[in-house]
């Protein structure tokens, strides 16, 4: 079977304005795998925004991303980071799909929407 998705690992995802959301398991999960308690953590890898907390942006990508393109807490990564870009908002909008293929190169581009919608669903089965 032809393959729909293979990251590039070019790291757009991990580049912009701001990051994800990150939950309070996922920021105790994050600071005990950096050795760190959680109000260090907090104080020195995130920002606080309204009642959210994102990881801190630094030279125009996450504080995370690594000089070797890789996530430096891949092993933690926050779950939004692990599902990208297989978001099910896909699955109700066509447009969505769209959109984020625009911004993902590792979306085979003669992929259906179809393939994709089956592939979406199959990535959050376990979640
Ligand atoms: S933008 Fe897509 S291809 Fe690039 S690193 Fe992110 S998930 Fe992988
Ligand atoms: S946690 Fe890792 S995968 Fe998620 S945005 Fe930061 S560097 Fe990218």
């Amino acid at each position: 079977m032809r393959e729909v998705f293979s990251c590039k690992r070019c790291g757009h995802c991990c580049h912009g304005e701001s990051t994800v959301s990150i939950s309070r398991p996922e920021q105790e999960a994050i600071a005990s795998f950096l050795g760190l308690d959680l109000t260090d953590f907090l104080k020195k890898f995130c920002i606080k925004k309204g009642n959210r907390v994102e990881m801190k942006v630094v030279d125009g990508h996450c504080i995370f991303y690594g000089d070797d393109g890789l996530c430096k807490i891949h092993k933690v990564k926050p779950f939004q980071c692990r599902r990208w870009p297989l978001h099910p908002s896909i699955l109700n909008d066509p447009m969505a799909w769209e959109a984020i293929k625009a911004d993902c190169p590792g979306f085979d581009p003669k992929a259906t929407y179809e393939e994709v919608c089956e592939l979406v669903k199959r990535a959050n089965s376990g979640y």
